[in-house]
C-alpha cells in the first residue's frame, strides 16, 4: 500500500488540509479503480466501507491477488468534515460558498478537445491513453492556476485528478433515511449491474446528464462529449465509467453493513477478473433499473408535523399514502401520496416539515422530468 498526501490551498494561515489517498495493486496494472467516501461529509457509511476496504485491499495485495490498481480516498472532504454547528454536523454544503460539495466539478472536455484530432488514430487503446493524459494535464493546469483558487476548488480539482485516469469511479454516499440505491448512466449500467446485484440495490437510477456537474458525471460527460465530437472519425470508448453508491441512510454506520458493502465491491471486482478467485454467483437484481427522469420528489404541501405511513424499501402503488403533514393549530392534515407506482427508497430525517420541502423520493417508471434532475 502506498500512502500519498495532497495539500489543499489553505484558506487562512495555519489551517492547511490534505486529501490522503491510498494506492493498492501493481502501479502498471491495465485497469484502475477509484473509490472515495464521504464527499458529502455528513454521509459516513461510505467512510466506514472505505476503511473496511482498506484492510481487505491490503490483504489482497499481500496475497498477490489484486490484478488492478485501486486508489482509495476514505475522507474525500476534510473541509466539510470539520463543519459542525451547535452539535450538528453539516457536511453537505460548504459554509463559505453555500454550495453543495457534490456539484460544479469542472468540465475540461473543451481543453482536451483542442487539437485532439492530430493526436488520435485508429487504435482505441491509444486514443484512450491520449485522452487520459490530456485529462490529467488539463486538471493539473487548473490546479496550478495560482491566485484564483479557493480551498473548495482546490479540493474538487484534487479529487478529480486522483480519479481521472480510472476505468471505474465509485463515489460512496448515503441518503437521509434510505435503503440501498445507486445512480449511474445508461451507458455504464451493463458494467455496474453486477455490482448492483451484489450490493442489493433496491433502486438503480440512470441518467447521462442530471445537470449538476456532480463528481460521478464530471468523468463520463467528458468521454460522452469527446465521442460526439470525434467518434465518427476515431474509435473512442468510455475511458471512465462511474457510479454513485448510496449506502442507505446517514445513521447506517455499522460494521455488518460495511462488511457487506465492501464484500460486494470485491465480489464485483472478482466478477470483472480484477481480483483473483471465483466470484460468487450473481444474486437476483432486487429491483429493475429506472430512468432518473422517472424519479419523483414528494413535497410537503404545507409546513407541519411529518408522520410517515410507509417505510423506505416499500414498492408502492400510484396514489398510496406515504405521509401526512399535520398542522396542530389549524387541525389541517394534508396527505402526501405516491404520484405513480415505484420504489419508495428514501425519506427525510426531519419530522417538522417546512412548506415545500422534499419529504420522500420514489423511483417511478414513467419519465416526466427534464433539465436539472437532482435535489439541491
Ligand atoms: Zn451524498
Amino acid at each position: 500500500m502506498e500512502h500519498q498526501k495532497h495539500a489543499l490551498i489553505s484558506p487562512v494561515p495555519g489551517t492547511e488540509r490534505h486529501i490522503d489517498s491510498f494506492h493498492f495493486g501493481p502501479a502498471d496494472a491495465e485497469r484502475h479503480i477509484y473509490v472515495q467516501g464521504a464527499l458529502h461529509a455528513d454521509e459516513l457509511p461510505g467512510m466506514l466501507v472505505a476503511w473496511t476496504l482498506k484492510q481487505r485491499l491490503a490483504e489482497l495485495e499481500t496475497l498477490g491477488q489484486l490484478a488492478c490498481r485501486v486508489t482509495l480516498v476514505p475522507v474525500a472532504n476534510p473541509v466539510g468534515l470539520d463543519q459542525q454547528l451547535m452539535d450538528t454536523p453539516l457536511g453537505r454544503y460548504d459554509f463559505e460558498s453555500l454550495t453543495n460539495f457534490n456539484r460544479r466539478y469542472i468540465n475540461v472536455a473543451a481543453e482536451i478537445a483542442e487539437g485532439l484530432d492530430a493526436a488520435l488514430n485508429d487504435d482505441l487503446a491509444h486514443n484512450r491513453d491520449v485522452i487520459r493524459d490530456r485529462f490529467d494535464a488539463a486538471l493539473g493546469a487548473a490546479l496550478t492556476e495560482t491566485g484564483s483558487l479557493t480551498t473548495l476548488e482546490s479540493m474538487r480539482l484534487t479529487l478529480q485528478r486522483l480519479a481521472c485516469r480510472a476505468d471505474f469511479v465509485l463515489d460512496l454516499h448515503c441518503d437521509f433515511d434510505a435503503v440501498e440505491h445507486l445512480y449511474t448512466t445508461p451507458a455504464a449500467w451493463p458494467v455496474f449491474e453486477p455490482l448492483a446485484r451484489y450490493f442489493g440495490s433496491k433502486a438503480s437510477m440512470l441518467a447521462t446528464d442530471s445537470g449538476g456537474q456532480s463528481f460521478d458525471e464530471c468523468f463520463t460527460l467528458v468521454w460522452e462529449q469527446l465521442q460526439q465530437t470525434f467518434g465518427e472519425r476515431f474509435p473512442i470508448d468510455y475511458g471512465c465509467q462511474s457510479v454513485t453508491l448510496e449506502l442507505r441512510g446517514q445513521r447506517d454506520v455499522d460494521h455488518q453493513l460495511a462488511d457487506h458493502d465492501a464484500q460486494a465491491i470485491i465480489d464485483w471486482l472478482r466478477h470483472l477478473g480484477l481480483v483473483a478467485g471465483e466470484a460468487p454467483p450473481l444474486p437476483e437484481l432486487a429491483y429493475p433499473a429506472t430512468e432518473l427522469a422517472a424519479m419523483d420528489f414528494l413535497h410537503a404541501p404545507i409546513g407541519g408535523l411529518l408522520v410517515f405511513h410507509a417505510e423506505p424499501g416499500a414498492a408502492v402503488e400510484a396514489g398510496q399514502l406515504i405521509a401526512e403533514i399535520i398542522d396542530p393549530i389549524s387541525d389541517r392534515v394534508e396527505p402526501v401520496h405516491a404520484p405513480q407506482a415505484g420504489m419508495f427508497y428514501a425519506r427525510s430525517q426531519r419530522r417538522m416539515a417546512t412548506a415545500g420541502m422534499i419529504v420522500a423520493d420514489i423511483a417511478g417508471h414513467q419519465s416526466h422530468r427534464s433539465g436539472y434532475l437532482l435535489a439541491p
